[in-house]
């Protein structure tokens, strides 16, 4: 158990499947040497098979009497798809000139399967009841991973002062027990070195006063990043204070750290004459109880009568939360506080490189910082 735990919430009323989060984590950490298949952010299309492939199909993760569950390592073709290329050498220019190119744009492998092979599928027949929405998702750091559970190596750590789960790479022998324990299997093996990968929730980033990649390039402004035990923070509100947000698949058993606000809105059915069916939904609310729980319920209802109450009244701080105005208010990284563990540890933190999300439950606001003065860093003086 970690001294704090940083979470991640993210509203799904406005994910718009637009990969900008996917591309930001790609660049930043997985776009070469063995971890070309990794997305260590992913978004799929909900209902779909996912990636990798069924993962919720796959095992892992601990049963009611808490013991840890078989678990399945996915196929690198079939389940995760081969990252394929295209012809760009083909279409060169010279080859152009010489007449020798295949006409058109192609792969350089036959493709069989990808992320989001099914993307914008979902379920239901168009155009009466069809209906989808996106799930985007990065490792839950969870408060009781199964990947660390299922190491025997001990190679497998939860940080103590946020809670991030890490691989040491020096302990880790690639025996890929981890991914068989992973439920949401977010833990990745890397064949050009033969350890497992996963993602390291930006913490390089988070030190120097960044949000995660993905949390900072979304450009639907749907996640909030900040510590739980932070009742400032509008991680806490939306998932302690209005229970609005929730974690995945909650009956695996890791206590996830990552939690979801729901969708609460979908459109109308139609009936065979085209016309919509009055009071009815497309989103089944079975499929919301399946990955968020029973408490999803209450937090359809909690969120649509801040609706109506913002309607009413013009008020409402839930609303105002997930309308995320200000993007600096989504973020409260506690610059603080990491600087305290460094020097408990006897290191020591470069500055933060942005200011504007570096408060938190340690840190004063972020025009009350004061940088390094002699070596010593100070909070809430002025210069
Ligand atoms: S989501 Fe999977 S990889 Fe991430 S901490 Fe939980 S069990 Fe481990
Ligand atoms: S960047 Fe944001 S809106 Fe776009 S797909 Fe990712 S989570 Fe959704």
């Amino acid at each position: 158990m970690s001294k704090r735990q940083l979470a991640m919430v993210m509203d799904l009323n406005k994910c718009i499947g637009c990969q900008t989060c996917t591309v930001a984590c790609k660049t930043q950490w997985t776009n070469r040497n063995g971890r070309e298949y990794m997305y260590w952010n992913n978004v799929e299309t909900y209902p779909g098979a996912g990636y990798p492939k069924n993962w919720m199909e796959l095992g892992g993760g601990f049963d009611a009497a808490g013991d840890l569950q078989a678990g399945v390592i996915p196929n690198l073709e079939a389940d995760y798809g081969v990252p394929w290329d295209y012809n760009y050498d083909e279409l060169s220019t010279n080859n152009l000139i010489a007449g020798n190119a295949k006409p058109g744009f192609s792969p350089n492998v036959e493709p069989t399967w990808g992320p989001n092979w099914d993307e914008d599928e979902g379920a239901g027949m168009f155009p009466q009841d069809n209906y989808f929405f996106y799930l985007p998702r990065i490792c839950n750091h969870c408060t009781n991973p199964g990947c660390l559970s299922a190491c025997p190596r001990d190679a497998i750590f939860k940080r103590e002062e946020d809670g991030v789960v890490l691989v040491d790479l020096d302990r880790c022998q690639g025996y890929r027990y981890c991914i068989a324990g992973c439920p949401y299997k977010k833990i990745y093996f890397n064949p050009k070195i033969s350890k497992s990968e996963k993602c390291i929730l930006c913490f390089p980033r988070v030190e120097q006063g960044l949000p995660p990649a993905c949390a900072q390039q979304c450009v639907g402004r749907i996640r909030f990043v900040g510590f739980l035990d932070d009742e400032e923070s509008q991680v806490y509100k939306l998932v302690h204070k209005y229970k609005v947000a929730l974690g995945l698949r909650q009956d695996y058993g890791t206590q996830p750290n990552v939690y979801y606000v729901p969708p609460t809105e979908s459109p109308a059915k139609f009936d065979a004459d085209g016309k919509i069916i009055e009071g009815s939904t497309r989103l089944p609310i079975e499929e919301l109880e399946k990955l968020f729980g029973p408490g999803v319920h209450d937090a359809i209802k909690t969120i649509k009568s801040e609706m109506q109450k913002r309607k009413e009244t013009g008020e409402s701080e839930l609303m105002d939360i997930l309308i995320a105005y200000q993007h600096a208010d989504m973020f409260r990284l506690d610059n603080n506080y990491y600087q305290e563990v460094a020097k408990s540890k006897g290191n020591r933190l470069a500055p933060p490189v942005d200011t504007r999300y570096i408060v938190g439950k340690h840190t004063a606001g972020a025009h009350a910082i004061n940088f390094y003065h002699g070596g010593d860093f100070k909070a809430g003086g002025h210069h």
